[in-house]
């Protein structure tokens, strides 16, 4: 999501006759957009605030915009007073008002809601994966979670306004689409005659669209996952077989103080019937180890739920405490060298399921997506429809979409051939 508003942040400023710059001692505005999810990401952003400080032209503008912004709201002039610009998640369209008015201070938190969408223009050329928001804020009030605080309350955007940028990425370059969501599956939105438009609407329409070849969407609630989209796993062929369902603990009574009121039995009928929907399906989730209270049997409980469900490209954290959650103030907090031992043996676990995983892959033929050249220059990076990394051999025209016949594998990549 970050990727995505960076992106419609970038796109407004060149509107504007603004190009980009990689060195911050160029630039005449520097804007950083930030992730509050983790107190490590909020950390990271004031000392990069200081580095930019100093390596900035004096009379370069520089601010933060997205969750920190919101996070920290006018401490954040107080902690860096030369800021120029804090702009929450919801406000960042108002970036141009400190290039006309620099003298000013801006600052705005507001949750807006969709109003940002709508008053930005759309950008020139797609990336050829599209990142296409069709929902702002999260209703679940997980009690670690900072989103609904930051993002707040959940809306769905028009289904016509979600079609008309996905319509719009398909004509200037996308190939594949991604719709974006703290909540993605839960999207509902109802029109002015009363219709009902959710997720798999959006897919089916997305699928007749020629230029589309891949649809995928993140990231998932388990209980929103209702049988209408289960069912677009079967009938839409453009929807990859891969599906990050985040489940965060495998205990029950952690599940329960996460405010995430589902049974390991629900979530794991979930997953049977989208394996009998696509038989090919891969899952991936996240997990946060050292929830306040957790103990080592409940440890041992996600340890056994990730090797059962054998989840692939799992995203895993050390519990950190947020503000403005309810976890922050729950007793029994966890100490760091147990949440890193914990966060350790989990890693081990995912990297060796994952490791297998591609390792199952070598022989086959996928048909990937071009990503882009490595950093060498030398290969070619594509993505297969587990979002598996594949490196190539650089050619020139290779195709965007490819049928790689997979050679070789290891835990964080997969080697193959494109065969003509
Ligand atoms: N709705 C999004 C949430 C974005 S945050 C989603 O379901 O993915 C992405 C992940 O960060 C969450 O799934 C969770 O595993 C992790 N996370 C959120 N708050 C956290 C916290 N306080 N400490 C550690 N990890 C957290």
């Amino acid at each position: 999501m970050n990727v995505y508003d960076g992106w419609r942040i970038a796109a407004m400023l060149t509107h504007r006759g603004m190009v980009q710059t990689q060195n911050v001692s160029d630039a005449d505005i520097i804007i950083l957009n930030t992730c509050a999810v983790r107190a490590k990401a909020t950390d990271k952003v004031f000392s990069a605030l200081g580095r930019i400080r100093r390596a900035k032209k004096p009379s370069a503008l520089f601010g933060i915009v997205g969750c920190v912004a919101r996070e920290a709201g006018a401490t954040a002039f107080r902690r860096i007073p030369d800021l120029n610009f804090v702009l929450g998640p919801q406000s960042y369209h108002k970036l141009p008002e400190i290039i006309e008015n620099p003298d000013a201070k801006l600052f705005n938190i507001d949750l807006g809601g969709l109003e940002k969408f709508d008053s930005l223009p759309q950008m020139e050329r797609s990336p050829r994966i599209a990142y296409i928001p069709i929902q702002e804020g999260c209703n679940h009030c997980c009690t670690y979670c900072i989103v609904p605080y930051t993002r707040g309350r959940e809306l769905s955007r028009p289904f016509d306004a979600c079609m008309r940028d996905t319509i719009h990425a398909a004509k200037t370059g996308a190939i594949e689409i991604c719709f974006l969501g703290q909540n993605v599956n839960g999207y509902k939105y109802t029109d002015e005659n009363g219709n009902i438009y959710r997720l798999s609407d959006l897919i089916r329409e997305t699928a007749k669209i020629p230029e589309i070849m891949r649809i995928r969407f993140t990231s998932s609630y388990p209980t929103e996952m209702t049988d209408d989209l289960i069912d677009m796993f079967r009938t839409e062929p453009k929807l990859l077989p891969f599906l990050n369902m985040p489940i965060q603990s495998g205990a029950p009574e952690i599940l329960k103080r996460m405010n995430r009121p589902y049974s390991l039995e629900l979530y794991c009928d979930i997953i049977n019937k989208l394996r009998i929907a696509r038989p090919d399906i891969q899952i991936s989730s996240d997990f946060i180890v050292g929830f306040p209270g957790e103990t080592d049997s409940d440890f041992e409980q996600t340890m056994k739920i990730a090797q059962q469900i054998k989840y692939i490209n799992s995203y895993s954290f050390k519990y950190s405490p947020r503000p403005h959650t309810a976890a922050a103030i729950m007793p029994n907090q966890i100490q760091e060298n147990i949440k890193a031992q914990r966060l350790a043996a989990l890693d081990n676990c995912l990297n060796e399921i994952q490791r297998d995983f591609n390792e199952s892959c070598v022989d086959k033929t996928l048909e990937c997506l071009l990503e882009g050249p490595d950093k060498t220059g030398n290969h070619l990076i594509y993505r297969t429809p587990f979002m598996q990394q594949c490196i190539v051999a650089h050619r020139e025209n290779a195709p965007e979409l490819a049928k790689i016949k997979i050679t070789a594998a290891n835990k964080a990549s997969l080697r193959g051939k494109i065969i003509d």
